[in-house]
C-alpha cells in the first residue's frame, strides 16, 4: 500500500482533507493546486456547520449525509489541531432562526415540525428567551429556532492547519501548478499533466471546486455536473471587549434573500451570503452588499455603527441537485470528491472518509453510496 499514489486536483477544504487522510494511510498523496490553497469557495465560506437548521423540504436525502459529517466534526477538528499545532475555533454555542413577523413567526412553524418530523435537534423559543441568550438583536423578535447541534470553524484556519497536517503526514502540497489535463488511456486514469510533466498517479481525485466540469482530459461520462453558485459576503469589526453576538443568528425569508450573521473569536462578525447564477464572475456588488446589509441590519440593528472590515465573494461548487458528488466513474481510477456547494465545510470529513476508503478498500460508507455519479446516469437511462 505505501507505494501507491494518488494525485488531487484543487487544494480547498475538500482536496487538502482528502489528502490528509490519504496520507495518515500511507498513501503517497499529492495535491496540485492551481493558486494558493484554500483561497476560493473555502476562504470565502463562512463556516458553519449546520445540518439542523438549514434543512429545508427537498434535502431529506442529504440529511444523513450532513449529520454524520457533523459528527465526525469534533474529532476531526481534535486530530487537525493536535498535529497541526494550529487552533481552528471550533465552536458549539449553536445557532437560531429569527421571526420578526407573524409571517415570519408561521414560516418557522413550518420549518419546526418538518425539523422535528425529522428528529432533529431544534427548539421553539418565545421572543424573551431569544432576546435572553442574544440582547443585541433587535427587540420586535417575535420568535425563533434554536439548535445547539448546529457548529461553526474558523474555515480560514483550518486551512492553514490542514496545510500543516497535510506535510506532518508525509503528504505533498505543490501550490501555483495548474493541472492542464487527467490523462486516461484506454479506460484507466495514469495521472495529471500539470507544469508540462506528466505526474503519474494510480488514482487522480478531481476536488477542483466549482471548476472540476472544465478539466481536460475527462471523457463526456465522466465528467461531473457542475456550475459555480456566487455568494458575496462582508464582515464586520466588534470592538474587542464585546463580541456583541455568540450565536449564529439566520434572519427571516425576504425578498432579497436570506441573510446570516455569523460572530467569530477574532472580533468580527460575518454576514452573509447571496447565491447568484453569474457564471465565474467573482466581483462584489453594490447590490449584493445592500441587500446583505438591509438583511442583516432589520435583525441585529447594532451593526450600522460597526466598521466594515472585509467584504468577497466565492463561487460554490453546486450539483444539478445541489449534493456532492463522490467516489468512482466510468473511468478506472478516477474519483470524485466535488459538488459540495452550500456544504463543503461541514461534509469535508465524510467526503475524505469516503474518499479514503473507495481507494483502499473499493467500497464506499453505506451513508456516502446514494452520491455517486450513477444518479446521474439513471435519470438519463428513465
Ligand atoms: C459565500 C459562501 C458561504 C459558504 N458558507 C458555507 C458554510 O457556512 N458552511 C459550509 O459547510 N459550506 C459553506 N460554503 C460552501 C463551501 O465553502 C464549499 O462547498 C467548499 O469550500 C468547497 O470546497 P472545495 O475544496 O470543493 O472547493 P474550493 O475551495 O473552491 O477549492 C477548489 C480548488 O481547486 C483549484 N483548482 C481549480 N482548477 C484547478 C486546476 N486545473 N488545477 C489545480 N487546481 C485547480 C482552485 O484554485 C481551488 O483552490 C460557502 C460557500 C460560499 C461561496
Amino acid at each position: 500500500m505505501a507505494c501507491m499514489r494518488v494525485a488531487v486536483v484543487g487544494g480547498g477544504i475538500i482536496g487538502l482533507s482528502t489528502a490528509w487522510q490519504l496520507a495518515l494511510e500511507g498513501v503517497e498523496a499529492v495535491v496540485l493546486e492551481r493558486g494558493e490553497a484554500g483561497r476560493e469557495a473555502t476562504w470565502a465560506s463562512a463556516g458553519m456547520l449546520a445540518p439542523n437548521l438549514e434543512a429545508e423540504p427537498g434535502e431529506e436525502a442529504l440529511l444523513p449525509l450532513l449529520l454524520e459529517s457533523g459528527r465526525m466534526w469534533p474529532k476531526f477538528a481534535e486530530q487537525l489541531e493536535e498535529l497541526s499545532g494550529i487552533k481552528v475555533n471550533y465552536r458549539t454555542e449553536g445557532a437560531m432562526a429569527v421571526a420578526l413577523n407573524r409571517g415570519d413567526v408561521e414560516e418557522l412553524r413550518f420549518q419546526h415540525s418538518f425539523q422535528r418530523r425529522l428528529g432533529l435537534d431544534v427548539k421553539w423559543m418565545d421572543g424573551e428567551e431569544a432576546l435572553e441568550m442574544e440582547p443585541n438583536l433587535n427587540r420586535n423578535i417575535l420568535a425563533a429556532l434554536y439548535s445547539g447541534s448546529d457548529h461553526q470553524v474558523d474555515n480560514r484556519l483550518v486551512v492553514k492547519a490542514l496545510k500543516v497536517a497535510l506535510q506532518r503526514s508525509g503528504g505533498v502540497l505543490k501550490e501555483h501548478t495548474e493541472v492542464k489535463r487527467i490523462i486516461v488511456e484506454g479506460n484507466r486514469v495514469r495521472g495529471v499533466m500539470a507544469d508540462g510533466l506528466v505526474i503519474g498517479a494510480d488514482y487522480v481525485v478531481v476536488a477542483a471546486g466549482a471548476w472540476s466540469r472544465r478539466l481536460e482530459g475527462i471523457p463526456d461520462n465522466a465528467k461531473p455536473p457542475v456550475r459555480p453558485v456566487k455568494g458575496q459576503m462582508l464582515s464586520v469589526k466588534t470592538p474587542g471587549n464585546n463580541p456583541l453576538l455568540t450565536h449564529v443568528v439566520w434572519g427571516p425569508t425576504r425578498a432579497w434573500g436570506m441573510t446570516y450573521l455569523v460572530p467569530r473569536l477574532d472580533n468580527r462578525i460575518l454576514v452573509g451570503s447571496t447565491v447568484e447564477e453569474m457564471g465565474f464572475d467573482k466581483s462584489v456588488t453594490a447590490g449584493g452588499l445592500m441587500n446583505l446589509l438591509r438583511g442583516a441590519w432589520e435583525v441585529f440593528p447594532p451593526i450600522y455603527d460597526l466598521p466594515v472590515d472585509e467584504v468577497w465573494a466565492g463561487l460554490r461548487p453546486g450539483s444539478v441537485d445541489d449534493a456532492p458528488i463522490l467516489g468512482p466513474t466510468e473511468v478506472e481510477g478516477l474519483v470524485m470528491a466535488v459538488g459540495h456547494f452550500r456544504n463543503g465545510i461541514l461534509l469535508a470529513p465524510i467526503t475524505a472518509e469516503a474518499v479514503v476508503k473507495y481507494i483502499l478498500e473499493g467500497g464506499l460508507p453505506e451513508v456516502a453510496q446514494p452520491f455517486t455519479m450513477n444518479r446521474f446516469r439513471k435519470e438519463v437511462a428513465k
